[in-house]
């Protein structure tokens, strides 16, 4: 199943070119406290059944017609992988712009890092370039979404826990500040631009990337040169703390990092999931 977020706050299951609108299935209530994690994707967990049955009875509107926006709103914590492909961390080391006078390593040394949710967007929105006179550089990733609660998971468990995958870009205005500030500016997590479920994906392992600006290659790779793979780091982020439904996981970006400009068009594709494409914008002034 693709799920999708669209024409603002309607949620969708998507076959071949259409939408179908399925948000009368859903218990759009408030509570307080609110249980932690992204409460549309627990109800996916929860209304499976239901919405298998039931998904084509509902209206559908034309994929190409509508706003897509973040398939994930409220995710408890948007986690991310710092130096996780070889070829990237080679590229880090001798890029001054990139890596500030740090020498990066392993990433079991560096561990993980979290990005502000409120920086959330989706393919209808724009990456708006922060700080004319830094660089803001695209990162294409694997993102897992969580589907239940996951703590001290094992690795052979790992994938118990995963719903499923969206590409991803983990924008980044390059500089010496600690990465969760720098990748949190408003506008620097793009999920797209779908969610699909982990029953499509025969291995997280084994997926093409490849990200192009204004149609030029910059990122082509395979989450098969991932250090920690997808299971690792479900173990290792939830050896430090809880996952929740709705809980990403970026799982870091291979070599080809490169600055985008205003006016440029992104494209980013994982192979199985989806295609991302965004814009980059002027930064409201
Ligand atoms: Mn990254």
């Amino acid at each position: 199943m693709r799920y999708v977020r669209f024409n603002h706050n309607r949620l969708g299951v998507v076959d071949n070119d259409r939408v179908f609108d399925i948000t009368g299935l859903f218990k759009l209530t408030e509570q307080w406290p609110a249980p932690a994690g992204d409460m549309i994707v627990r109800q996916l967990v929860e209304l499976e059944t239901v919405i298998s049955s039931s998904w084509k009875d509902q209206p559908s509107l034309l994929l190409s017609e509508v706003r897509l926006d973040s398939p994930i709103t409220n995710p408890s914590k948007v986690i991310g992988a710092p130096i996780n492909y070889k070829a990237h961390i080679d590229e880090a080391n001798a890029d001054a712009e990139i890596n500030t006078g740090k020498t990066y390593t392993s990433i079991d040394q560096f561990g993980l890092f979290l990005k502000a949710n409120s920086s959330i967007v989706g393919p209808a929105d724009f990456v708006l370039r922060r700080f004319d006179e830094r660089r803001t550089d695209h990162e294409v990733e694997l993102a897992v979404i969580i589907g239940r609660e996951a703590k001290d998971v094992k690795r052979e468990d790992a994938l118990d826990y995963v719903f499923g995958y969206c590409a991803s870009l983990d924008m980044t205005v390059r500089g010496s500040e600690f990465p969760c500030f720098r990748k949190s500016v408003d506008s620097y997590t793009v999920l797209g631009p779908w969610i699909v479920t982990k029953d499509e994906i025969a291995d997280p392992n084994n997926l093409d990337l490849l990200l192009t600006v204004n149609g030029e290659q910059r990122q082509k790779s395979n989450t098969s040169h991932l250090i920690f793979d997808v299971q690792r780091l479900i173990e290792y982020a939830s050896s430090f703390f809880t996952l929740h439904p709705g809980d990403v996981i970026m799982t870091g970006t291979p070599e080809g990092v490169g600055p985008v400009f205003v006016g440029d068009k992104i494209v980013a594709v994982v192979d199985s999931v989806g295609t991302l494409e965004i814009g980059v914008g002027h930064w409201p002034q």
